[in-house]
């Protein structure tokens, strides 16, 4: 963050209007001083994700995300801290100087830039090697499971002889040094062996990024041999949890989803039948930063796994990973054939488009897998698959979607709704409402967490943020603050470091910009989020001054009682102990007047 000015920062910022910027993304309804929407960070339906237009931050009631522009920008479309400013500098019409990088960017710059050239040449040699003389058997390979010329063309595919070193050599001669081989997972170095080539005797899937640039390969073993599939290992350029087979052909697609497959052959198979939009993770299982990365395409996706038990198990675990960034999600049925690629061979490119249509809603295929794991016959068993769909059900957080799939689930398995509905409650109690009541109101609820105050850690930190809340807005100058509140009063670090910032602030410009605060920890996503978190505490204007106060002097209290309750436990001489028993005595009498306000 530090290559541009604190002030220039400032500028772009406060010249962004996050309601235009979120807006833009999010469906925004205005209520009162604020704009509503559902959250973009988590899954939901009714929405709990507010923007403030006075302070310019966001901030969720149901997951916590939050911040002000710069960081709403970085998170919703994955980018960092100064890609973020200079989009929002290019709307306002700010020119951003040319930045000069350090020393260690240039290099880190330098060496990424190398990477990608020695990966790009290594998809030269596999491809090359493939179609030469040597590389016959990865020709037969390929033609017997029927890839067209072209196929294997628009994929790049290539092979890797049986030659110890055959890459390593032409890398060498492409003028790479032996310090860049050794981080481009092209290339093994050992002090018996020397260095030798990482894939050998296999056919080559390059494998690129967003942009058609090659970043690392799958090789598939010709014959039988161990392991079946191998790809590059991670490398700066390289990271398996954040890319996708074939999505640089994908995302073009005109259908409006993505195929989900488990394996590169699929994903071509697919291509060469005319569903561009298949795609697959690498050689890994679905994580959380591929739902990320779904949700950001944002297309829903059809899950197209093989339809034995591994790729069932894999299905059950991608699905609720998809759901929790608010992915619509099905699955596809490929019985009785294994993979994608077998079934088109045996029903073609029609019956598999008719296989799209019909797939299930992911919850409904989840219910179907549950069902199998029960002897249904058996009362006991019985009741416990009714017991599993109620507290699945209940997982959903939003009513309506509860009761939605609370009928098609009753209905598929013949459970009576009311049954279902009566076990449902009863394990949703602890956690949710029951459906028949409304969403509760947004205003109340933050005006809830404010005077509820909670017991425990959690209330603890809820008390303190409503005291930097009131640190940052009031008008008493930052010495009354500081006599009232003790940097000691926070419960930890990140909270002790915030304060300080908020009194720094006051005492520089006279007051607090809650959205300025968050640039200063925009790449911190931890901090951002207390801040926002902070400025959501805010108490509302029409509570009475006397109320106010009663209030932030609860929570003062609270929060001294556990400072010098911790700081007792750690003990100390017998002055020091006197001295906090002392002040443990007069808590009572600590208070913030309606003049601190
Ligand atoms: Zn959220």
């Amino acid at each position: 963050m530090p290559y541009y000015s604190e002030e220039l920062i400032e500028e772009v910022r406060s010249r962004s209007d996050i309601v235009a910027v979120v807006g833009a993304r999010v469906k925004l309804v205005r209520k009162g001083a604020n704009y509503f929407g559902c959250c973009p960070f988590h899954n939901e339906n009714t929405p709990s994700f507010s923007v403030s237009p006075s302070k310019q931050m966001y901030y969720c009631f149901g997951c916590g995300a939050g911040g002000n522009v710069l960081t709403f920008l970085m998170n919703y479309e994955n980018i960092g801290f100064q890609e973020a400013l200079s989009e929002l500098a290019g709307r306002a019409g700010i020119a951003l100087p040319e930045r000069e990088m350090n020393e260690a960017e240039r290099q880190e710059e330098s060496l990424r830039k190398r990477m990608l050239a020695m990966n790009n040449e290594a998809a030269r040699y596999f491809y090359h090697l493939l179609r030469s003389e040597n590389g016959r058997a990865g020709q037969n390979y390929f033609q017997g499971r029927g890839l067209k010329p072209e196929t294997m063309q628009r994929f790049g595919l290539g092979f890797a002889a049986n030659y110890y070193d055959g890459l390593y050599r032409y890398l060498k001669k492409q003028g790479f040094s032996d310090t860049e081989l050794k981080g481009s997972g092209l290339v093994r170095f050992s002090e018996a062996k020397g260095a030798r080539d990482y894939f050998y005797n296999r056919v080559m899937f390059p494998i690129m990024d967003r942009s058609s640039r090659v970043i690392g390969f799958g090789g598939r073993i010709m014959g039988a041999g161990e392991p079946k599939y191998l790809n590059s290992p991670e490398t700066m350029i390289f990271d398996k949890g954040r890319n996708l087979y074939g999505i640089h052909l994908a995302k073009n697609s005109r259908r409006p989803y993505f195929l989900l497959c488990e394996g590169y052959m699929d994903v071509i198979a697919l291509h060469q039948a005319g569903f561009d939009c298949a795609v697959a993770t690498l050689g890994t299982a679905l994580t959380a930063g591929h739902a990320q990365y779904f949700r950001r395409l944002g297309r829903p996706v059809i899950i197209c796994y093989d339809s034995d038990g591994a790729g069932i198990k894999a299905a059950m675990r991608a699905i609720p990973l998809l759901r929790e960034v608010g992915i619509n999600c099905r699955v596809l049925n490929m019985r009785p054939y294994k993979d994608p690629d077998e079934f088109i061979v045996h029903e073609g490119a029609e019956a598999f488009e008719k296989r799209i249509d019909e797939a299930i809603n992911a919850f409904l295929f989840q219910s179907d897998v549950w069902k199998s794991e029960y002897r249904l016959e058996d009362p006991a068993e019985r009741t416990a698959f009714d017991r599993k769909l109620a507290e699945e059900l209940a997982g959903f957080s939003e009513p309506m979607e509860r009761e939605n799939y609370l009928t098609a689930v009753c209905s598929r398995h013949g459970i009576p709704a009311e049954h279902l509905k009566g076990l449902m409650n009863a394990v949703g109690n602890r956690r949710y409402q029951s459906p028949e009541t409304a969403a509760p109101d947004l205003e109340e609820m933050a005006e809830a967490s404010l005077s509820r105050a909670g017991k425990g850690q959690a209330g603890l930190l809820t008390a303190a943020q409503v005291l930097l809340c009131w640190a940052a807005l009031s008008r008493a100058p930052a010495g009354r603050i500081r006599e009232l509140l003790k940097e000691d009063d926070m419960p930890s670090d990140i909270y002790r470091r915030i304060y300080r910032q908020i009194l720094e602030e006051k005492e520089e410009k006279g007051q607090v910009q809650p959205a300025a605060l968050v640039s200063r920890y925009a790449e911190d996503e931890e901090s951002s989020k207390l801040v926002a978190a902070v400025f959501s505490r805010t108490l509302r204007e029409d509570m009475e001054k006397e109320e106010k106060s009663r209030i932030l002097s609860e929570n003062l209290q609270r929060l001294r009682k556990e400072a010098l309750r911790n700081a007792l436990k750690s003990g100390g001489d017998a002055a020091r102990t006197a001295e906090l028993v002392k002040e443990m005595a007069r808590i009572g009498s600590l208070a913030i007047r309606e003049s601190d306000i």
